[in-house]
C-alpha cells in the first residue's frame, strides 16, 4: 500500500515536471545551460514594381531623373541594394524571402551575373517568392485579373500569372510557393488555384502591424486543406517600414523587439520590409538582424519556418 503511495506521487511529480518542462517559458529556466527552443522568425523583402508609379510620379522614395526616364529604372537605381542586403543576411547565415514583383525578374533575367547572383543567392538559403501589386495599388505592376485593368491608362501587360511566370522563370528550377499578393481573390494566379501544391501566402500591412492603428494581426498561421490535398498557410508579416505615418523606423523597431521577446511559442515573429526601405535606412535593418543574432535565433525563410512549425505546441 505504501509503495502504491510512493509509486502514485512519484507518477504525479514525473507529470508535474513534464508538464512544466514542456510549457514553461524561456526566461523562468533555472539551469544555466539550459537551452531555450530558438523562436519561429523570418524576414520577407517586397521588391516593389517601380512600374506604375515610375510613370506617374508617384514612387515612395525619389530617385534621380535618369532612372525615372529609364525602363526598369527603379530595378536598375536599387541593385546594389538588394545585393547588399543579401550580402548582410549571409554574414550571419541568415535565410531571407525575397519576394519580386515581375519587373524585378525580368530586370534580372536581361543580365547573366545578375542571374547566376540570384542562382548563389538561392543556394546560399534564399528563398525566390512572389510579390503582386494589384490595380489598387499606386505603383500597380501592370498585371491584372481584373478587366477594370483594360481601361487604365497605364499599359496593360497581362494577367496575374503571366507576371508570376517572369518569377519563376527566374526561380528555376526552384518553385515559387510563396507570395504576397495583393488585389486578392481577384487577382490570385489561376496556376496556384489549380496546383497541388502546398502554397504559402503572408500577409500583413503597416496597419495590421501597430497597435494604435486598431487590431494587430494574429502571429498564430493557420492552414486550409484544399480539395484537391494541397495545404495552403497564412502567415502574418509585421511591417517595418521607413516611411510610417506616425513612428519613426527605430521607434517601430523597438515596439517590435518588445514584441518579439514576448511572443508565444506558437506564434511566428515575420517582419517585412521593402528593398527601398533598406537605402533609407539601412542600419535600423541591420539591428534588427543584430537583435536575432543576440536572442540565439536564426532567420529562416518562410517557407523552412513552416516546414519546422509545430501545430500541435501547447498554448502557456
Ligand atoms: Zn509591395
Amino acid at each position: 500500500m505504501e509503495r502504491e503511495n510512493k509509486l502514485k506521487i512519484f507518477s504525479i511529480w514525473f507529470l508535474l515536471s513534464f508538464i512544466f518542462i514542456g510549457c514553461g517559458s524561456s526566461s523562468q529556466s533555472t539551469t544555466a545551460n539550459d537551452s531555450k527552443q530558438s523562436k519561429y522568425t523570418f524576414v520577407m523583402i517586397h521588391f516593389e514594381a517601380g512600374y506604375q508609379g515610375r510613370l506617374n510620379n508617384d514612387l515612395p522614395i525619389d530617385i534621380p531623373q535618369e532612372y525615372m526616364n529609364m525602363d526598369l529604372g527603379w530595378q536598375a537605381y536599387l541593385f546594389d541594394t538588394a545585393k547588399k542586403l543579401v550580402q548582410k543576411a549571409d554574414s550571419y547565415g541568415f535565410h531571407l524571402t525575397l519576394a519580386f514583383n515581375p519587373q524585378w525578374a525580368e530586370y534580372i533575367l536581361l543580365d547573366d551575373a545578375k542571374v547566376n547572383l540570384v542562382k548563389q543567392w538561392q543556394k546560399n538559403g534564399h528563398e525566390i517568392a512572389f510579390h503582386h501589386h494589384s490595380i489598387n495599388h499606386p505603383d500597380w505592376n501592370g498585371y491584372s485579373n481584373d478587366p477594370l485593368a483594360l481601361n487604365s491608362t497605364t499599359p496593360f501587360l497581362g494577367n496575374v500569372d503571366k507576371g508570376l511566370n517572369i518569377i519563376r522563370n527566374l526561380a528555376l528550377p526552384a518553385n515559387v510557393t510563396t507570395a504576397m499578393i495583393s488585389g486578392l481573390p481577384i487577382d490570385m494566379p489561376q496556376s496556384y488555384e489549380d496546383t497541388s501544391d502546398s502554397l504559402i501566402f503572408a500577409g500583413g500591412n503597416q496597419y495590421s502591424s501597430f497597435a494604435q492603428y486598431g487590431q494587430l494581426r494574429s502571429l498564430k498561421p493557420h492552414k486550409i486543406i484544399k480539395n484537391n490535398g494541397a495545404e495552403v498557410t497564412f502567415v502574418t508579416h509585421r511591417q517595418l517600414t521607413s516611411i510610417l505615418n506616425n513612428y519613426t523606423v527605430d521607434e517601430a523597431l523597438n515596439i517590435f523587439k518588445t514584441e518579439y521577446n514576448n511572443m508565444q511559442n506558437d506564434e511566428i515573429y515575420g517582419v517585412v520590409f521593402h528593398c527601398y526601405d533598406y537605402l533609407v535606412a539601412e542600419e535600423t535593418y541591420n539591428d534588427w538582424f543584430e537583435f536575432i543574432k543576440n536572442n540565439n535565433d536564426t532567420i529562416k525563410t518562410i517557407h523552412e519556418v513552416i516546414a519546422d512549425y509545430k501545430y500541435d505546441i501547447p498554448i502557456q
